[in-house]
C-alpha cells in the first residue's frame, strides 16, 4: 500500500514537469525558455524585459502567438533614445563650437 502511494506520488511529480510547456523567447539575442502560468495570456521574458501574447494549442501547450507591440517599441524606444542623448549631447557641443567660430 504503502509502495503503491509512492508510485503514484512520484507519477505525479512527473506528470506536474511535464504539464506546462515552454516557449522560446523570440528576441534573437535572448533566446531564453519561458515557462508560461497556465493559461496565462502574457509572458514577460526575466532576461530581456520582451512581453509576448500566448495562445494554448492544448491546456498544457503554450505558444508564443506573437509580441506585445507597446512593450518590445517601448524597449526599443527607450533604447534608441538613450542613444540618441548621447549622440544629441554630442551634436550640442557641435552647435556651440559653430556659434562660437561665427
Ligand atoms: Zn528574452
Amino acid at each position: 500500500m504503502a509502495n503503491d502511494l509512492e508510485k503514484l506520488s512520484s507519477a505525479e511529480t512527473l506528470r506536474k514537469t511535464r504539464t506546462f510547456g515552454k516557449v522560446r523567447c523570440h528576441n534573437p539575442s535572448c533566446m531564453e525558455r519561458m515557462e508560461p502560468s497556465p493559461g496565462a495570456a502574457h509572458i514577460k521574458c526575466a532576461t530581456c524585459g520582451m512581453e509576448y501574447r500566448i495562445y494554448w494549442v492544448r491546456g498544457d501547450l503554450p505558444r508564443i502567438r506573437g509580441p506585445v507591440w507597446e512593450v518590445n517599441r517601448k524597449i526599443a524606444a527607450e533604447a534608441l533614445s538613450r542613444k540618441l542623448a548621447t549622440s544629441k549631447s554630442k551634436s550640442q557641443a557641435k552647435e556651440g563650437t559653430k556659434d562660437g567660430v561665427r
